[in-house]
């Protein structure tokens, strides 16, 4: 196994725009089979650094790095506000997950993973599977989310926290958690999309669905007598509740002015486009769940599962996400700023005791 440095087109990795004391940033070149990858260390204060990797075909390494970076952060604070004893890290393989992705080239990830020992933990992430993961595990004990670790699919445990979530919020703005009769547009029915739309119907909640993907909507519309709407509406349409769980950037300045719904609560992860939307969304008195907040469930259960697959500290933790989510938007309405301010200072303040300690 060779490893060597790659050069990439910042003038140096210390300057770049997304680095923020991140601890380590390995950059992986296999020669024996052509793995290029990233992998970023943000901060081990809590434990080691757990995130996910993505198989990418970025245009250019640059693009790489920006990515493995700004994720890598993101999963400091996602795990600290989830009460995860556990760093943030995140690796990246510059690769076509469709054409370029071999056991082989999985195996070599792993071997790099392994030389880290245990700084880095990885799990399943975009363009990635549970069979990638295998053959990761075959090279380092320091990966989550195989058949033998883990509690499979996190999408259900996100799904459960998102709904937690969407009760925390329903109880900030209309004093009740109880959804009955509430009317939720949720935007993307797909792993957790899906399973969020269950919960809300046997909830009492009235639904309207919309997916790009027409099985999505029609399986939804029998399954829980949901209302269809194309989902370039989903935002705009009237309802109590708008559950974005597609895509990012789905809060901008484009739609914001649109949503009629009180509460933007969903699973998708990098709602809002621009810092600014956030605080758009508050002027107007459109409550939002920070998105790592309210989608912390999948991670919860990645980090805390047990060979056995008992899973009742993963539902205990994940079910915590509604108090964490209270005390944010109390705090929120208390100092008169934004959730995700507010979220982002809680992750801070947990590292900086733990720092201290
Ligand atoms: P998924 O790929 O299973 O489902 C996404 C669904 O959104 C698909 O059905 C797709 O057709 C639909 N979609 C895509 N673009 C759309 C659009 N413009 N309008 C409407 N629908 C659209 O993904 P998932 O695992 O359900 O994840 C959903 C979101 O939640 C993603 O943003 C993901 O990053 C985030 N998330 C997922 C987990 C998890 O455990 N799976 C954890 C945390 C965050």
């Amino acid at each position: 196994m060779n490893a060597l440095h790659t050069s990439i087109h910042h003038s140096t990795v210390f300057d770049h725009p997304e680095m923020s004391g991140h601890e380590d940033v390995v950059f992986v070149h296999d020669r024996t089979n052509g793995l290029r990858a990233i992998i970023a260390v943000h901060d081990t204060t809590l434990g080691p650094a757990l995130g996910g990797c993505r198989v990418w075909p970025y245009d250019h390494p640059g693009d790489a790095l920006t990515d493995a970076l700004r994720l890598s952060r993101g999963m400091t604070y996602k795990n600290a506000l989830a009460g995860l004893d556990l760093g943030g890290g995140k690796a990246v393989i510059i690769a076509d997950p469709r054409k370029d992705k071999t056991p082989a080239l999985m195996e070599a990830f792993g071997r790099h993973v392994e030389r880290l020992s245990g700084t880095y933990i990885t799990a399943e992430d975009v363009g990635v599977t549970t069979g990638d993961m295998e053959a990761v595990a075959r090279q380092t004990d320091h990966v989550r989310g195989t058949s033998a670790t883990g509690l499979g699919d996190p999408s259900p445990y996100t799904a459960l926290g998102v709904f937690e979530g969407i009760k925390a919020s329903a109880r900030h703005v209309f004093g009740s958690p109880d959804l009955d009769g509430r009317t939720v547009s949720v935007q993307g029915l797909g792993h957790v999309g899906h399973d969020v739309a269950r919960r809300l119907h046997e909830a009492g909640a009235r639904l309207i669905v919309s997916d790009i993907h027409v099985p999505a909507v029609l399986r939804a519309v029998d399954a829980f007598g949901a209302a269809a709407v194309d989902p370039a509406e989903a935002h705009m349409v009237e309802a109590d509740i708008f559950a974005p769980c597609a895509l990012g950037a789905g809060l901008n300045a484009r739609t914001i002015p649109h949503i009629r719904a009180r509460i933007v609560a969903g699973a998708a992860n990098n709602q809002l486009q621009t810092p600014a939307d956030g605080h758009a969304l508050r002027k107007r008195g459109i409550l939002y769940a920070p998105d790592y907040a309210i989608n912390a469930g999948g991670v919860i259960s990645i980090a805390l599962a047990t060979p056995g697959g008992d899973d009742t500290e993963v539902r205990q933790k994940t079910l915590s996400i509604g108090e964490t989510l209270s005390a944010i938007f109390a705090r929120s309405a208390r100092e008169e700023t934004t959730p995700e301010r507010i979220a982002d200072a809680m992750a801070e303040e947990r590292l900086a005791r733990a720092a201290r300690a």
